[in-house]
């Protein structure tokens, strides 16, 4: 699978450390038409753990490490075909709101000829003990593995910090947009509706009849 700049999919990208609140602001710009939320967490999570990448997925997470690169962009991919498909997401004229996914450079990289990004959302919470409490909380509410360990959990911070930050110098400054995750989730919400407004990408999209 290889596009031409025209057919590369246009997309924002939510990033944050685990417990930022990535996947809330995704889901809540997932049901607004137009939009398409890929939570790369919630795909392998759904995956069969009978299958090959199903038990890659068990055997890295619970470290609280990332999946080999070349396995969660093949999925991404082969995700994506299906989708496009059954019509469920329809590249021309939905943002794909891509949440947990690029997680480090080479993923960026790898993902450059498929997707163009149009905006960073950085949702930023230096508070490492808010981020904590709120991965403690999710492991209670939705039986999360990879959230509930000390251990666990402190890796998956330092594997954001080590592997997943570096995006912000991956992507151009004017790219990348701070939002403050420590916020409520609805001013967070606010505050990336605001900058979505103003994109190019956005004002194009919402404007064709369909
Ligand atoms: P998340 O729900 O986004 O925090 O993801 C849960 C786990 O899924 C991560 O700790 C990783 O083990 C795996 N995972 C999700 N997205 C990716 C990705 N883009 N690259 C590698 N591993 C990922």
């Amino acid at each position: 699978m290889s596009e031409t700049e025209t057919q590369k999919k246009p997309a924002i990208l939510l990033l944050g450390a685990p417990g930022a609140g990535k996947g809330t602001q995704g889901a809540i710009l997932g049901n607004i038409p137009r939009f398409y939320h890929y939570a790369s967490g919630d795909v392998f999570r759904s995956l069969d753990t009978r299958t090959e990448l199903g038990r890659k997925f068990v055997e890295y997470s619970k470290r609280g490490e990332l999946v080999p690169d070349h396995f969660t962009i093949e999925l991404w991919a082969v995700q994506m075909e299906n989708l496009i498909a059954t019509h469920v997401y329809k590249p021309d004229i939905d943002i794909l709101v891509l949440d947990g996914i690029p997680r480090n450079v080479e993923q960026c990289k790898m993902l450059e000829e498929h997707v163009t990004i149009h905006q960073v959302f950085h949702l930023s919470c230096p508070d490492r003990s808010e981020l904590e409490r709120r991965m403690r909380k999710r492991a209670l509410k939705e039986h999360r593995l990879d959230d509930a360990s000390e251990t666990v959990i402190q890796n998956r911070i330092q594997t954001y910090e080590a592997a997943t930050k570096p995006i912000l110098d991956f992507y151009p400054d004017e790219l990348c947009c701070d939002i403050d995750a420590s916020q409520s989730p609805a001013k967070v919400l606010y505050d990336i509706l605001a900058r979505l407004q103003t994109l190019g990408v956005y004002q194009e999209i919402s404007a064709m009849v369909v």
